[in-house]
């Protein structure tokens, strides 16, 4: 295997080949004699600027966000310096089509859009043979992994291998938005087959057709996967992505005290909903402490953002029982109640002993300050419920974070008109701003992307071989303290993304300082730990 160091001089169609070493049109007339291009190139040498204009027209054309994600993908596979630099510089206009809502059209049409292979797979096949096959991937140094087996994209479920669209954006995002070095960036999808029974019998489907693994099968393939990282790439961060809940939730407490991961839709989503809720009451002036949040769905999202608000709350001085009043949780079967047969394991210390109630009379008599809607299901936050909660509060908290955007519970305009612009909104995809009786407003998206890029950056300064509760806590916390006052006047609770390159360096400075704190780094801390940081992140340019 070949490092960029002993890389042979890269030469002719092999050099506009490699998207690492390739310029394309911007090779100097002296590179071009250097690395036997000319003749190869049209004549005018190009500025990298002139480029991204040049692309960012290209994506203009398109006629569609899937044919602008298939041009960016082409893209990052033909000149990643051209790629990240349009993405840093164009990211609130770019991430939504990388990541959510696009991605995950992307996935749902993989078989169409296929065109180079990106990523890793893992299959039953290469059961006793995957670190072996781990030889092939080209680089020796991984420090970052994102992870999927496809049964849960986003709102969308099972997908299967198409869901190797969500590694591959995730990373490009932690790349954007925190400077990881995309060489030591590997997408993998463990196909462990689908049991969507429209693409096993879609001929066109790429991955294995066979219905999904499950018990022992799964739990000892993910194992020998782990493994083969940590022999590896001993340095190697997993991020768990877009599993199923119960096994999102089995995959974390079997590996996080074993291997240095975290699981995004769980940890890094309650992260951000945390630090949204954090700031909220900036605007209407509640307290966490004195706050009581109301669940919409009880899945790896809201249990995520229950268990680490209580974990905020229980290091606020709360006790247990006092914490827990705090947080409700409503679901398909109504509210979590003691009563009720079947609690998954995650959601028992949530269930309440009162009687049983539906979403609305639970808001009425609970009276929650902040809803956070986690469904998937579009329209579960109906009028009424959105009246309700602006006749309970001055101000109410209201997050419809289901993804993509036609399954957020309600959209951002139906929140505003319905409380008559007094709601603080936050979504999980994105909605353009809203104008309500001559104001408007700045509905703000509890992207993962806020906290998951400083995080990983931070554990990957500071080779956290854990990530703890406390570091998603801090995360949370400096998130909620980028939020400028101008950003809250306008109803936004996350800064806008055009400062997520700041945001992440402060949330990766002060993840790592935690691990330093709590003993789990293994590099040595250095004096300026910001400036260790910040000489980490890549900088695309030539
Ligand atoms: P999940 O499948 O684990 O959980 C869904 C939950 O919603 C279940 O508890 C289910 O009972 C409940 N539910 C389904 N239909 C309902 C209905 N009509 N009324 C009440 N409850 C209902 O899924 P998840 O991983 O928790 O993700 C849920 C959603 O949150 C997805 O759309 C996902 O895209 C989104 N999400 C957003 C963010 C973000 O905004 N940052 C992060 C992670 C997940």
């Amino acid at each position: 295997m070949k490092t960029p160091d002993d890389m042979p001089l890269l030469t002719g169609y092999d050099r506009l080949k490699s998207a690492r070493y390739n310029k394309g049109t911007a090779f100097t007339e002296a590179e071009r004699d250097e690395y036997k291009l000319c003749g190869l190139l049209p004549a005018k040498v190009s500025t990298l600027k002139e480029q991204e204009l040049r692309a960012l027209e290209n994506l203009r054309r398109k006629v569609s966000d899937i044919e602008r994600y298939v041009f960016l993908l082409a893209l990052q596979g033909r000149n990643e310096n051209l790629f990240y630099r349009l993405l840093i510089d164009n990211i609130e206009a770019i991430m939504p089509l990388l990541y959510t809502p696009t991605v995950g059209q992307a996935c749902q049409e993989y078989a169409f859009i296929f065109r180079q292979p990106r990523g890793f797979y893992v299959t039953p096949a290469d059961r006793g043979r995957v670190r072996d096959i781990m030889r092939n991937w080209p680089e020796q140094d991984v420090r970052l992994i994102v992870v999927t087996d496809g049964e849960r994209i986003l709102g969308l479920g099972d997908l299967g291998a198409n869901g190797m669209g969500i590694p591959i954006g995730k990373l490009a995002l932690y790349t954007a938005c925190a400077g990881i070095q995309p060489r030591l960036c590997m997408p993998v999808m463990l196909d462990v087959g689908t049991n969507n029974e429209a693409l096993r019998n879609d001929p066109l489907y790429l991955g294995i057709n066979q219905p999904r693994l499950t018990g022992d099968d799964y739990c000892s393939l993910v194992d020998e996967f782990v493994s083969a990282v940590q022999d590896a790439f001993p340095r190697a961060l997993i991020q768990f992505e877009d599993f199923l809940t119960p096994n999102a939730y089995s995959l974390l407490d079997r590996y996080r005290d074993r291997v240095p991961c975290f699981n995004d839709d769980i940890q890094g989503t309650a992260a951000v909903a945390h630090a949204g809720v954090l700031a909220s009451g900036r605007i209407t002036g509640v307290d966490l402490v004195d706050m009581r949040i109301m669940f919409l769905g009880a899945g790896s999202a809201a249990t995520g953002i229950a268990d680490l608000i209580y974990t905020a709350l229980r290091n606020a001085g709360l006790n247990d029982q006092a914490a827990r009043q705090h947080l409700w949780l409503v679901d398909l079967h109504g509210l979590l109640v003691t009563g009720r047969e079947n609690i998954a394991p995650y959601n028992l210390p949530y269930a309440h002993d009162v009687p049983d109630a539906t979403l609305s009379e639970a808001i009425r008599r609970y009276k929650p300050h902040v809803l956070i809607g986690a469904t998937g299901v579009s329209g579960t936050f109906t009028e009424d419920i959105v009246r309700m909660m602006a006749e309970i509060n001055e101000r109410p908290v209201i997050f419809a974070l289901s993804n993509p955007t036609s399954n957020a519970e309600c959209t951002a305009e139906q929140a505003y008109r319905w409380s008559e612009g007094r709601v603080v909104f936050a979504s999980g995809s994105p909605f353009a701003p809203v104008t309500f009786q001559g104001k408007t407003y700045r509905p703000g998206q509890g992207n993962n992307a806020y906290v998951f890029p400083g995080l990983g950056l931070g554990a990957i300064a500071s080779r956290a071989h854990t990530i703890s509760d406390d570091m998603l806590l801090v995360a949370a916390r400096i998130l909620a303290a980028t939020v400028g006052t101008d950003d809250l006047a306008a109803g936004a609770i996350y800064p806008p993304l055009a400062r997520i390159r700041q945001v992440s360096l402060a949330i990766a400075v002060a993840v790592a300082e935690k691990a330093w704190e709590e003993g789990v780094a293994q590099e040595q801390r250095p004096e300026d730990v910001e400036c260790m940081i910040r000489e980490l992140m890549y900088e695309p340019g030539y």
